[in-house]
């Protein structure tokens, strides 16, 4: 390593693991010279981006030379109105990723610990190792989030907690029963993050949203994105309900133009557009069962999910699977990052790709057998 980076940077960079992205569509074609190729890696939604927040966002790219509103008033007004909080605990952020730094960069002093499940999303991890917090990870119980024993990991020095619900990679919820108790018994000095970026596209009643617990006097935050269900992964926006006192910290440390114009206003439209978001329910309910049957069908275990992934048992290494899969134009992801050897996280993707995915996996599963 150069010897200026290695004496000069801060040692806590250097505990960082580079992020692992889903394969991009065109580096796919490049490196295997494809040129049909499905993406089901990143939980996209395969319907696109709402036609609203399409015109939306056009409208507004010949004005792209003045700075954006760094308060995002309209925005905020909009999802104040929605979910019926105040504007002034409402944050909107460059992704949610923004946000999940956001968070660490306004909580955590080196050593300060957080608690969070693993496998889950790897933000949790990131933010809180570049502020050289100490990340005391939770393995989860069939394959949902196991908050008795999260519960026993906070100690004096757990500052924030996260919980993933829906669960990336798994698809699981934990149940409002479940959360009850959990919030009952988490102390008052920790920070509770919910992520709930699938929570559009759960079916299950027993789902609770964190928004539930924002006027009990504990300490939450709920982070949500536009990335997923409408389909503005690209424009990088996310929002979050907390306390006033809590979106007053984070602001503090936010950019004051975090959030680009396009973003803003396609995500206001986005909002609005129902028609678009009920289709991408629809659809991914239809491709939920289409699959499940077919995994069946493959006698391949599955997890049921409550997003818009499915976390699956392929039987053999995953790698050489997804290899396999990648050269028949099939992107999915592999769940040895997540510590499971054998299983795969496809994203449910539309009828035609779900066909596309379910023989590609047929035929490579035939040939290695
Ligand atoms: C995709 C995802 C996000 C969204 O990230 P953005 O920065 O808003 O694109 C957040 N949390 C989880 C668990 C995710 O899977």
């Amino acid at each position: 390593m150069n010897r200026f980076v290695e004496s000069r940077a801060r040692s806590a960079i250097f505990n960082l693991k580079p992020y692992v992205p889903g394969k991009p569509i065109e580096e796919v074609k490049r490196e295997l010279g494809l040129e049909d190729i499905i993406k089901l890696a990143s939980n996209e939604n395969p319907l696109g981006p709402s036609p609203l927040a399409q015109k939306a966002a056009s409208s507004v790219i010949s004005q792209m030379h003045i700075y954006p509103d760094s308060n995002c008033f309209e925005l905020k007004r909009r999802l104040s109105e929605l979910f019926d909080q105040p504007t002034d605990t409402i944050l909107v952020g460059n992704g949610s990723d923004e946000l999940l730094k956001l968070i660490a960069e306004t909580f955590l002093n080196p050593g300060d610990e957080v608690v969070m499940p693993q496998p889950s999303f790897s933000e949790y991890q990131f933010t809180a190792t570049v502020m050289d917090g100490v990340c005391v990870q939770v393995p989860l119980h069939g394959f949902a989030l196991d908050l008795s024993a999260m519960l026993k990991a906070i100690n004096q020095r757990t500052k924030v907690v996260y919980l993933c619900n829906p669960n990336n990679p798994t698809g699981t919820i934990v149940t409002k029963e479940q959360v009850d108790r959990f919030m009952e018994e988490v102390p008052d000095h920790v920070l509770v993050v919910f992520d709930e970026a699938y929570q559009e596209y759960v079916d299950n009643a027993d789902f609770v949203s964190g928004l539930d617990y924002l006027t009990t006097g504990k300490n939450v935050i709920v982070c949500r994105t536009f990335s997923k269900i409408y389909g503005l992964a690209a424009l990088r926006i996310g929002y979050a309900f907390t306390t006033q006192a809590i979106a007053g910290a984070i602001e503090r440390v936010t950019e004051p133009f975090n959030v680009n114009s396009v973003a803003q206003v396609a995500a206001l439209a986005a909002l609005d557009d129902l028609e678009h978001l009920q289709a991408s329910q629809f659809l991914n309910r239809q491709g939920k069962q289409y699959l499940y049957e077919q995994l069946e069908t493959m006698g391949l275990s599955y997890v049921p999910t409550q997003a818009n992934f499915i976390f699956l048992d392929t039987g053999k290494d995953c790698r050489l699977v997804f290899d396999k899969l990648l050269q028949k134009g099939v992107i999915v992801r592999t769940g040895d990052i997540f510590g499971y050897p054998n299983h795969l996280r496809v994203t449910i993707g539309t009828a035609e790709e779900n066909n596309r995915f379910i023989e590609a996996l047929q035929t490579v599963l035939g040939n290695l057998s």
